[in-house]
């Protein structure tokens, strides 16, 4: 099992250097060379626990040692993680409807991200033979959190992470400027999401840079899903979630589903045409985009194109447009030379053109106003969701009014809605004073998670702002 990069430039790795290096040296995505095939039947799969799940679905990617990945996946979703048994529970909230949503939110930052950076810094010491690691990271908000979470005082590895100074919400900037831990930097950038990506991605392809550093030993690696250590594990909980719906019997061993993905950079939906390419019975995968809708046009006309006004929306981990793993997308529909050079002229005009298909693929979007409606229309029928969540609701119905597909719908609940209380509160039109958490819990009687309650007494340790072009100098000096 090869990786390889998306634009085809030099060299084929192994899935060790592939984590390690985060992205390959020509600026592309590594990507497997071809689909691997699991060893177990779906029907074996089904019956898993998750982290034999885990272990089942990653194994044919990566070349570890069965002992190593083992070590891997019970390190990274030890109970004790997680605040719900199951991990990523599925719940079905309304009597009658074939609609479930898969929660990915009750890890230690109450965002999906949680998911795959668990388990990263293990992927990573194991694949780091002798170097240090210096992770950089772009966050829109919850992978910072999560991935200072993951690597905090983890040795051989330090981490800087740059998070849009305005664009995040309250909480989750409170999570990143208290974070702890002796080998961790976080940084506000004057500029939003793409302005952080484009910054640190420029720094990886810096060779004045990374020779500096490779003469001290140091590599720099990503924690975003531009790594490919970062998507894959995000493929084990579709299979999870068509288990668990297996069992309570919603649905039959070999029937379809579709799920609506609340999408910004395109790992996690990237991950479920993974699932489907492995043999998942996926029909359909929904892309929920909001206001940014470049996605929803690019499914819609082929054409991607980010010269469009910037949103700054309620549901800021979604404010992107320069969505990195649709370049993984791209490749395993087309060849490595259209990638290149549709990445071209990204570069150069921010815009590129395809007549490829995408036939497992549905664009919808969901604007601010039906986001709010959405997040107070499940409340009445008794679900509280967060801002991302809706997006993805909502884009769900669409899609069965537009299609009159009657498919059992499966909605990706990203986060917690305790992690964008203000957006949640205003939503259901509650008057609030003081602690946003506070007054949510009063409203839904749902308790308070642990790690926002601990939130509160936690002193602020990283209050820096930089410029987008003071990234490097920032690093240099780190
Ligand atoms: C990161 C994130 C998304 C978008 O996921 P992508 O993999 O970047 O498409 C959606 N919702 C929440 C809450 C997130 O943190």
């Amino acid at each position: 099992m090869k990786y390889i990069s998306s634009r085809g430039g030099e060299g084929r790795v192994t899935a060790k250097e592939a984590i390690v290096r985060g992205l390959a040296p020509d600026g592309g995505l590594y990507v497997p060379e071809t689909m691997p095939k699991l060893n177990h039947s779906l029907e074996e799969l089904i019956t898993l626990a998750y982290t034999d799940l885990a272990h089942a679905v990653l194994k044919p990617f990566l070349n570890f040692s069965d002992e190593e990945l083992r070590e891997c996946v019970e390190k990274a979703y030890a109970p004790e993680r997680f605040a719900s048994s199951l991990v990523a529970p599925v719940v079905t909230p309304f009597e009658g409807e074939k609609l479930h949503f898969l929660e990915l939110f009750h890890g230690p930052t109450l965002a999906f991200k949680d998911m795959a950076l668990s388990i990263l810094p293990h992927l990573m010491k194991a694949s780091a033979s002798e170097e240090e690691l210096l992770i950089l990271t772009a966050t829109s908000g919850d992978t910072g959190k999560a991935a200072l979470e993951a690597f905090k005082d983890v040795e051989g590895i330090s981490i800087i992470v740059f998070y849009p100074e305005n664009g995040v919400s309250a909480t989750q900037k409170r999570q990143m400027i208290t974070q702890e831990g002796s080998n961790v930097k976080v940084y506000g950038v004057k500029g939003n999401f793409d302005d952080a990506q484009s910054g640190v991605k420029r720094i990886f392809s810096d060779s004045e840079l990374n020779k500096k550093l490779a003469a001290k030993g140091i590599m720099f690696s990503s924690a975003n899903s531009i790594n490919i250590g970062r998507l894959l594990p995000q493929v084990v909980y579709y299979f999870y979630a068509y288990g668990q719906l297996v069992k309570d019997s919603s649905i039959k061993l070999g029937d379809k589903l579709n799920f609506v993905v609340p999408t910004g950079n395109f790992g996690n939906i990237l991950a479920g045409y993974y699932a489907k390419e492995l043999g998942l019975p996926i029909n359909k995968l929904i892309c929920a985009s909001n206001d940014n809708k470049i996605l929803y046009d690019f499914f819609k006309t082929g054409t991607y194109d980010k010269n469009r006004e910037f949103f700054c929306t309620i549901s800021p981990s979604m404010d992107i447009l320069i969505s990195s793993n649709l370049e993984r997308l791209l490749y395993h529909v087309t060849d490595t030379a259209s990638v290149k050079s549709m990445m071209d002229a990204l570069n150069d005009s921010g815009k590129y053109e395809t007549d490829v298909k995408l036939p497992d693929f549905y664009g919808a979007y969901t604007t601010e106003v039906e986001t709010k409606k959405a997040i107070a229309e499940a409340w009445q029928k008794g679900y509280l969701m967060d801002t991302h969540t809706a997006v993805a609701y909502h884009a769900g119905r669409k899609y069965t009014e537009e299609t009159r597909d009657n498919t059992p719908q499966v909605v990706i609940s990203t986060a917690s809605p305790y992690k964008f209380a203000e957006d949640v509160l205003a939503a259901l039109n509650v008057d609030w004073q003081g602690d946003t958490a506070k007054a949510l819990s009063e409203k839904s009687g749902l308790a308070i998670p642990e790690p926002i309650v601990q939130l509160t007494d936690k002193p602020v340790l990283h209050t820096e702002v930089c410029a987008v072009e003071k990234m490097s100098d920032i690093v240099s000096q780190f």
